[in-house]
């Protein structure tokens, strides 16, 4: 239970850090944030893809979330392949860069989008890896 608060607090993060960056957007173009909003929906599915579909808690994710999503994917758990592990990372970083341009100008937003960014990171690091079932994680100690 516990480690299920700290998965939907990270989460809620990551969607403020999001949030943060389609507001950012909005301010240039309604056209660009709706873009984004998109996008992210677009690339959190495929992460749940590449990563999350091979994770052997997906049916009782701690982020709930993407566990939902992963089960879609009828894929059953195994260990990463480099392949799959290149994309996830690669679709995890690229999930918060379109806003960067347009957070650079807005020093408050800029700033709750990378503290918010931040702490789902160190919320992960601290209190969901150490712990984590998925024994094929990479991040796993
Ligand atoms: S616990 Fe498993 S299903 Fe949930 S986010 Fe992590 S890898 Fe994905």
């Amino acid at each position: 239970m516990k480690k299920k608060i700290f998965g939907i607090v990270g989460l809620i993060f990551g969607i403020i850090a999001i949030l943060t960056g389609v507001y950012a957007l909005y301010l240039n173009s309604l056209f660009m944030a709706g873009g984004y909003l998109f996008f992210v929906a677009i690339v959190g599915v495929l992460f749940t893809r590449f990563f999350c579909a091979s994770c052997p808690i997906k049916d009782t994710c701690i982020h709930i979330l993407p566990g939902y999503i992963a089960r879609i994917w009828k894929e059953r758990p195994g260990p990463y392949t480099p392949v799959n592990l290149l994309i996830s990372g690669f679709l995890f970083v690229i999930i918060f860069l379109p806003p960067l341009p347009a957070l650079i100008r807005l020093p408050v937003p800029l700033l709750i989008f990378l503290v918010c960014i931040g702490l789902a990171a160190l919320t992960s690091i601290q209190f969901l890896c150490p712990e984590c079932e998925n024994r094929f994680c990479p991040f796993r100690r």
